[in-house]
């Protein structure tokens, strides 16, 4: 809000008929900096997440997207990208937040694989923080998902951060933007050709999203329990698909944004 205020202000101020006499010098506009972008896969080292129907584990196929989402924006020089866990190691929710928060990260996309009692459950879905879930299955997959940190004996259970960071998103604006990304997400997807999961942008208490200052949103890919799903997630071509689709909704979120800002 600040910053569209400051731009406001300097557009008054280089339209100022005064001024526009006595300013022979070229108007210097601001080279715009890479966006950062924190890419988050999920789990990692002792923690596999997911189990596929035949054995895939959930932290690899993540890791795999991850890395080729981040070539993918890197190419062109628009986006820098950090990567919340490098390799297959365990770093803790919460220094997830921490990593991309040092990073100044202005986006923070969390990669996940999902799992179902009913493997007839497939597609992919995204998630955006909420202090109350829009429904008992993400409200079960928040739970799950915030669970990662209990898989290393030593951590104990996080304060719940949630209401204090809804507060704070609310106050600047994260929680919109965080909603916006979601539903890019989506039409992405679905122009993509990528399967979605009826209703597919949901909300609930998920750890790994509460940073205040960053618009966030998880992506569950698809369903590790589903065997097309599984066999999908573990292909090559379908990964970069994945990854050319959420490249695809990184680009239109910045370009909604950048046309928000000249409104
Ligand atoms: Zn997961």
């Amino acid at each position: 809000m600040l910053r569209r205020a400051l731009l406001a202000g300097s557009c008054a101020f280089l339209a100022s008929p005064a001024l526009a006499k006595t300013a022979p010098k070229p108007v210097h506009h601001p080279v715009s900096r890479p966006k950062i972008i924190a890419l988050d896969p999920g789990h990692g080292g002792p923690d596999p997440g997911a189990l596929g129907v035949s054995g895939t584990q959930e932290k690899g196929v993540v890791i795999r997207v991850a890395r080729e989402l981040q070539a993918q924006l890197q190419l062109g020089g628009k986006y820098k990208v950090m990567l919340t866990r490098a390799g297959d190691t365990f770093v803790p929710l919460r220094e997830r937040v921490a990593r991309a928060q040092e990073a100044k990260a202005d986006l923070f996309l969390s990669i996940h694989a999902d799992s179902h009692p009913d493997p007839y459950v497939r597609g992919a879905s995204v998630y955006t923080l909420s202090e109350e879930a829009s429904d008992r299955e993400a409200a079960a997959l928040a739970a799950r998902e915030n669970r990662a940190d209990s898989v290393v004996a030593k951590m104990v259970a996080q304060p719940d951060a949630v209401a204090k960071t809804l507060v704070a998103m609310t106050q600047r604006g994260t929680g919109n933007d965080s909603r916006r990304l979601a539903d890019t997400i989506v039409n992405t997807f679905g122009k993509g050709g990528i399967r979605l999961l009826p209703h597919t942008h949901r909300e609930a208490g998920f750890a790994v999203l509460t940073s205040p200052d960053i618009p966030a949103c998880l992506v569950e890919l698809g369903y590790l329990s589903n065997p097309q799903d599984e066999k999908l997630l573990t292909v090559y071509q379908h990964q970069m698909a994945l990854a050319r689709s959420l490249r695809g909704s990184v680009d239109a979120y910045f370009s909604q944004s950048a046309a928000t800002k000249k409104a």
